[in-house]
């Protein structure tokens, strides 16, 4: 199929998503910042050939965003749908990144979407949604960030079925790599390495370390033709610290590995 976005399958997710999709149950990818849970949405949208609706959620994302409001047009008042009720009266697959930053409301505006009911009630309007037969809920979830802060209550998680993403094992990275950019497998090779060594420095107390996400941007600036170790330095080193001196350390191994 023409433009099917690239993914890299890693494990048996691909199976497990048709599985959920024929079933319609909720899934919840958890994983890192970085590490292809967008992609693998995007890729299975598009073999399932159906629509994607992504919301990237942050602390000020409300149920009113994702089911809709009134709005004044002119001397009019007129009801206009949010996303999540658009999915579900066009039966696509809404997909809430990061669904752990957004408002308490939004957990409780979907309950009755993750069950049998599989109804969204919208107050405002003072109606029950029916969903159509073909949608489905996705969400993300980064289980390490701001440790004990954003988590996602058992009575929740338990709603979903759940696969784990994580860095791909550097054989994998490096192919992912190639295929994003058309870089030599060699160069590759030196980025996976440096990003496995850097992901093993764990005294160096970063919030997120390397994702796949920083070695494709390096592989693009390096395929593009900027400098190796400057291309390493603005897309691997300088996004996962302000701290000088560790930004100073990690250069210097940087650069002694490509
Ligand atoms: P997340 O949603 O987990 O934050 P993304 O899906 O945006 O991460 O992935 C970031 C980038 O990493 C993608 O744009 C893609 O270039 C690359 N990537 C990571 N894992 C894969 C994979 N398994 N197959 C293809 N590309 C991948």
């Amino acid at each position: 199929m023409n433009n099917t976005p690239y993914y890299r399958a890693i494990s048996k997710e691909i199976d497990v998503f048709e599985h959920s999709y024929k079933n319609k149950i909720p899934f919840l990818l958890k994983g890192p910042t970085g590490t292809g849970k967008s992609r693998f949405i995007e890729f299975m949208a598009h073999k399932l050939n159906k629509k994607l609706i992504t919301i990237s959620c942050h602390e000020e994302t409300s149920s009113t965003d994702l089911i809709g409001r009134y709005i004044i047009k002119g001397a009019e008042t007129i009801w206009l749908d949010g996303p999540l009720t658009t999915a579900i009266k066009e039966g696509a697959i809404i997909y809430l990144d990061e669904i752990a930053e957004a408002r308490p409301d939004v957990i409780v505006a979907i309950h009755s979407l993750t069950d049998h009911r599989r109804e969204l009630f919208i107050d405002k309007l003072g109606i029950t949604l029916k969903a159509h037969k073909d949608f489905m809920l996705v969400a993300s979830f980064n289980p390490g960030y701001q440790k004990g802060f954003k988590e996602l209550k058992p009575s929740t998680r338990q709603r979903f079925i759940a696969t784990s993403f994580n860095y791909p094992e550097p054989k994998i990275e490096a192919e992912i790599l190639v295929n994003e950019t058309e870089i030599k497998i060699e160069i590759a090779k030196k980025l996976v390495n440096i990003a496995t060594k850097i992901r093993n420095l764990t005294e160096l107390g970063l919030t997120e370390t390397v994702s796949t996400r920083l070695l494709v941007d390096a592989a693009k600036l390096i395929y593009s033709g900027l400098p190796k170790r400057l291309s390493v330095e603005v897309a691997i080193v300088e996004p996962l610290t302000d701290d000088i001196e560790v930004v100073e350390a990690l250069k210097d191994l940087c650069n002694l590995m490509i």
